[in-house]
């Protein structure tokens, strides 16, 4: 299918979504959507004030009784019919992606397929909640627990996966039964605005989801979570802005899920099968050009393995082809914005001055777009700078390692604990190690784990809470306890 870009962009809202209506900023103020690819401005949008904010969760409040009141079974054909609409604008959803983003338009494709499923996922969990029936020990009461919706939530999403990260929280949240106010990035709203008005198109009642796009995300977030009403931020992003938020969240004591940043270790043990390492390596590296938060950061290879790997790995990079997303053949989009580039340049630049040697790539596209070549460093110092920070970009240090101790030290020297990923044919050293190993996510013989139906989340500074599977629609209920006298106490 063909789309017609400009007319995609003039069916995309461009104000926030307050209660059954878009309107334009209190103060009238806007701000620009660019393309990373071309520079280019693609759309200008109403920039949400404090006030604004606030509107947003009136609306919310206003309608989360009857919300919360509204059957499972009816919640659920909203989020199902919202999946099928999803479904039907798949390609307007896949480019706007590729527009603000840059990712290329297959894997924008991929996107709308995986955040999708979180729609259907969580329109099959909205009829399974349930609770508990029982007696206490001592006999004297029976009790029932009960989940009940938390309340008005504050979505806050990052630019990388503008869909995804938006269907994975308001999905379980429309299950549950809350109603939200979401905050999509500055640099990636139009997407999250059209799957706005594509839920509304859906049937979602109006206020049951707000939508507040701007230039000031504290200055959306910070009024929101000063209201008593709020009950729950949840929060991915960065792990410097997650802890701000848990330390404002402390204040109200808000039910907080923290979704934060990582730093994932790929290790190829001496017995692993080098194809479907290789394999594991492009999908964990080069997805999202780099820029995911489950992107492999610090490829530990075995010492007698390590030659091999990084000469098949970059043989694999060396075959992408950098460009505008939108090109047929184009595997590899830009970074997101001039600062992106700038930082994942200088992690290399300062690789390289510590001694790494760039087997491929090294340096910067051409075009008007933030590129960077796909990059492979050999000989990485253990103490470089790049193996402590995510690098969000197709840079890909590897670091050799001498045993199976070795691997687990190197792969937990690290604040974060979100995604790893272990490459080995031997099942005692899979469970051995993963057991060891201090990460939320494990890959094993695989690059690529993602999935709805799979509770998502890190432990240590990568945050808290789990997002899909059974676990999702938890972390948007509170559980209630009935103690109810036993008939039968006294007798
Ligand atoms: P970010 O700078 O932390 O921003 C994330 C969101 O928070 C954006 O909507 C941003 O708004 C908002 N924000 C920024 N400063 C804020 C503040 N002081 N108060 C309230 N909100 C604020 O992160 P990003 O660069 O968009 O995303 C990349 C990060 O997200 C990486 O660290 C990545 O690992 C992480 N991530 C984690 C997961 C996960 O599931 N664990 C998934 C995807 C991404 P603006 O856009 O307006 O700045």
């Amino acid at each position: 299918m063909t789309i017609n870009v400009s007319e995609l962009l003039a069916k995309v809202p461009t104000g926030l979504l307050i209660g059954d209506s878009w309107r334009d900023a209190s103060d009238g103020a806007t701000f620009d959507v660019e393309n990373p690819a071309t520079g280019e401005t693609i759309a200008t949008l109403a920039s949400a004030t404090s006030e604004d904010a606030i509107a947003a969760l009136d609306a919310a409040c206003a309608v989360q009784h009857d919300w919360a009141r509204t059957p499972a079974r009816q919640r659920a054909e909203i989020l199902r019919r919202g999946f099928e609409l999803v479904q039907e604008r798949a390609e307007e959803f896949a480019t706007l992606m590729t527009l603000e983003m840059g990712k290329p338009l297959a894997e924008a494709r991929g996107e709308v397929t995986y955040g999708n499923e979180f729609l259907r996922w969580f329109s099959e969990e909205a009829v399974r909640l349930y609770g508990r029936y029982g007696a206490t020990p001592e006999g004297n009461l029976r009790m029932i627990t009960t989940r009940k919706p938390v309340g008005p939530c504050l979505l806050i999403t990052p630019w990388n996966f503008p869909l995804a990260m938006a269907t994975r929280k308001v999905a379980p949240a429309i299950a549950a039964g809350c109603v939200m106010v979401l905050k999509p990035a500055r640099l990636t709203p139009l997407t999250t605005q059209y799957f706005a008005q594509t839920m509304l198109d859906a049937g979602l009642p109006a206020g049951v989801l707000n939508v507040v796009s701007g230039k000031s995300a504290s200055a959306i977030s910070n009024p929101l979570m000063d209201d008593n009403r709020l009950r729950k931020v949840s929060f991915t992003g960065s792990t410097p802005v997650g802890q701000q938020l848990l330390k404002k969240a402390a204040d109200k004591v808000l039910r907080t899920s923290m979704e934060l940043g990582g730093n994932a270790p790929f290790i190829v043990f001496d017995d692993a099968d080098l194809d479907l390492a290789v394999e594991g390596a492009m999908g964990a590296k080069m997805r999202n050009i780099g820029e995911a938060c489950t992107a492999a950061n610090r490829f530990l290879v075995h010492e007698s393995v390590a030659e091999e790997f990084s000469r098949r790995f970059a043989a694999r990079l060396e075959e992408q082809v950098v460009g505008n997303g939108m090109d047929d053949g184009v595997t590899v989009g830009p970074l997101v914005e001039q600062k992106a580039l700038d930082s994942v340049s200088a992690l290399v630049d300062g690789a390289v001055s510590d001694g790494a040697e760039v087997v491929t790539g090294g340096a910067r596209g051409s075009g008007n777009g933030y590129f960077y070549l796909p990059t492979l460093l050999n000989n990485v110092p253990r103490d470089a700078q790049i193996l402590k920070e995510e690098i969000f970009g197709p840079v890909a240090p590897v670091v050799t390692f001498k045993d199976e101790a070795d691997a687990i030290r190197l792969a937990n020297s690290s604040e974060y604990g979100l995604a790893s990923y272990v490459f080995s044919q031997d099942m005692s050293r899979i469970f051995r190690v993963s057991d060891q190993l201090e990460f939320g996510l494990l890959g094993v013989n695989t690059g690529v784990i993602s999935n709805a139906a799979a509770p998502f989340g890190g432990v240590k500074q990568s945050g808290m809470g789990r997002e899909g599977g059974l676990e999702g629609i938890e972390e948007y209920t509170s559980v209630q306890y009935l103690g109810i006298r036993d008939p039968y106490a006294d007798q």
